[in-house]
């Protein structure tokens, strides 16, 4: 289908959404099988390379239910504010605007208890309400698995977004990002790429590689399903305190696999096959 087509079949179109995401030229769905795959820490690392690259970044953290952006970057004590109606983002540097359920919140031991409706309710808001401005990349960390939040967003941005599918190697994983792909195919939304996160240990006393989960899982899903395989992140146990402490932006850990991955990921992006998934 093409965007017209998918527009006029899509009962969720919005024209207020579509009106906010024109001045965004690439949109990055960040997804995965399961939690703690390292979706966030991911999309987290792949905002602050291209804000390095001198790009306009947004980062939406629509994980609702485990919101860790603003602890990955410092900020989980920041409140959003309302300028005429509109949600300002929290600028991190120059370059980098971050919005977070996290900072609607309390308190961070806050939990969200809300029903589908109020929580459809708040990504709408999200993707029509925040003066982004003009963007090079807006990046959406979603929940893990394929529930409503993930649902809802791909149909608001249906025909504008790209998933980016983050797994371990393990079959436990693998076996959940199947069902990752089916849900993008079933929804025309063109996937960009697998990413294989913890893949392989080098052991710092000895340098030798242990495969911890495995390795190698998500390269031959990818190769299975005619997914771009976009490569492999190894552990680095110093990525868990750069988390903690929010000094994922600073971090220069992993950066040259990383490096190679995400421009993987934005050359494949304004490449031919584009669209055509
Ligand atoms: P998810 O968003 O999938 O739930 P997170 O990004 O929160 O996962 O990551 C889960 C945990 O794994 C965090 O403690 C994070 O710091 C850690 N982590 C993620 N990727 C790596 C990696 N490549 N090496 C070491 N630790 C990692």
């Amino acid at each position: 289908m093409n965007n017209t087509e998918l527009k006029e079949n899509n009962p969720f179109y919005n024209p207020e959404i579509e009106s906010r995401m024109e001045n965004i030229k690439n949109i990055f769905l960040i997804f995965s099988g399961k939690g703690g795959v390292g979706k966030s820490t991911i999309a987290a690392k792949l905002a602050s390379h291209l804000v390095l690259e001198g790009k306009q970044v947004g980062l939406l953290d629509v994980d609702i239910h485990g919101p860790s952006i603003p602890t990955l970057f410092g900020i989980a004590d920041k409140k959003l504010e309302t300028k005429k109606n509109n949600l300002e983002p929290i600028r991190v540097g120059e370059n980098l605007k971050v919005i977070s359920i996290g900072f609607l919140l309390q308190s961070e031991n806050d939990a969200v208890i809300w029903r589908g409706p109020l929580k459809t309710q708040m990504i709408i808001s999200f993707l029509r309400d925040v003066e982004w401005g003009n963007l090079d990349y807006l990046i959406i960390d979603l929940p893990p698995g394929t529930g409503d939040e993930s649902l809802s967003i791909c149909q608001f941005l249906n025909g504008r977004a790209e998933a980016v599918i983050i797994t371990t190697p393990q079959d436990l994983s693998v076996k959940d990002v199947q069902k990752a792909i089916t849900f993008c195919g079933q929804l025309h939304i063109p996937i960009a790429g697998i990413i294989e996160n913890m893949s392989g240990f080098i052991c710092p006393h000895c340098g030798e590689n242990v495969d911890i989960f495995k390795t190698g899982g998500g390269e031959k899903l990818a190769a299975k399903s005619g997914v771009n395989f976009l490569g492999r992140i190894p552990i680095f146990p110093i990525i868990v305190e750069e988390s903690d402490s929010g000094k994922i932006m600073e971090s220069k850990t992993g950066e040259d696999e990383m490096a190679k991955i995400f421009k993987r990921l934005t050359t494949y992006e304004k490449g031919e096959g584009r669209n055509e998934k």
